[in-house]
């Protein structure tokens, strides 16, 4: 079940279907038969998963082809390099390669052309159980187990104490919730359980993902519009987890790409635009237009108390 859990995680797309009951079963064959075409090279390495034991983390994707069909070009030629500890925030329309990125990333692919180095190590040169440690996941739709919270928590790094899942809980901000509850730790959550709200939800697999203490982390930011209490919630515990950790975000918000060190606006499957947000803006181009649209939105919406910090 580990090994199925994280892609599965992963796909959130794949993993909702279930939940919902259109399961595609060509599409869960497909992800599987996938997963096990790519094989660990004779004499893998093992890749330094942890931030705690000092991994850098530096990404490189090094002009990156890649297509799901071979008839298909999705990528056509990525470069672009996330220092250790920086953060790089990918935009662009659906269907431009944003996810596919990620999966490549997280090798549930193979490039066609090009490479994909962690710390100068090409990910096909290490072993799978070693990236996958190495690299933690936040989806945008957090599917929670039929379990307690602790074990949702916990799941993040098995054999963990109480007081580990406790202090991952503290630093996403979900510890003072859970307190509340009358069954604390213990209360059963999921689809069977005590429901959460989205923003709780996504508290508890922050909190999963501090356990799991991965030197890079992918962040697939929610669409929808959330309230502007659950968006602050989530973003300081976004910004726990995100500490000192290489993250790459799929954004889609502007108070997630205004700090990024670098934005790729991704068209086609080609980097259209890259640089800071200020500078993007100044151009004039895709992304000014994309975020004076947001802008436009946000000030239709109803007006928002400022909260006190
Ligand atoms: P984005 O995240 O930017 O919305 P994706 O990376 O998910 O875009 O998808 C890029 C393109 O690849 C889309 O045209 C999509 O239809 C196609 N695609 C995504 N996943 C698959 C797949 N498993 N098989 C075939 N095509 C796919």
């Amino acid at each position: 079940l580990m090994q199925l859990y994280q892609p599965l995680n992963f796909l959130g797309i794949v993993y909702m279907s279930i939940k919902q009951g259109l399961v595609d079963m060509e599409q869960m064959f497909t992800l599987l038969r996938v997963e096990q075409e790519i094989a660990d090279k004779a004499g893998a390495i093992a890749l330094a998963a942890h931030l705690s034991d000092g991994a850098a983390g530096e990404v490189v994707f090094d002009d990156v082809r890649f297509g799901y069909q071979s008839n298909r070009a999705i990528l056509k030629g990525v470069s672009f390099t996330v220092p250790a500890g920086g953060k790089l925030a990918i935009v662009g329309p659906t269907g431009a390669g944003k996810s596919t990125i990620s999966r490549l990333l997280f090798r549930f692919y193979d490039v066609t052309a090009g490479r994909i180095l962690i710390d100068g190590q090409d990910i096909r040169d290490v072993t799978q159980d070693s990236l996958r440690a190495a690299i933690g996941v936040v989806p945008q739709d957090t599917v929670l187990f039929n379990d307690t919270i602790r074990y949702n928590i916990g799941y993040g790094r098995p054999g963990a104490t109480e007081a580990e899942i406790q202090q991952a809980a503290r630093q996403a901000q979900v510890h003072d919730f859970v307190m509340r509850l009358p069954e604390g730790y213990d209360t059963r959550v999921g689809e069977r359980g005590l429901k959460l709200s989205g923003g709780e939800k996504q508290r508890v697999a922050i909190a999963r993902t501090i356990l799991k203490d991965p030197r890079i982390l992918i962040l697939d930011e929610a669409t929808s519009a959330l309230d502007t209490r659950t968006e602050q919630e989530i973003q300081s515990a976004l910004r726990a987890v995100a500490n000192r950790r290489t993250t790459l975000v799929i954004a889609h918000r502007l108070s997630t790409v205004v700090d990024a060190d670098e934005i790729i606006v991704l068209q086609d499957g080609q980097i259209a635009e890259r640089g800071r947000h200020a500078d993007l803006l100044a151009e004039g181009g895709l992304y000014a237009r994309m975020w004076a649209l947001q802008a436009a939105e946000q000030d239709q919406r109803e007006p928002q108390p400022i909260p006190a910090e």
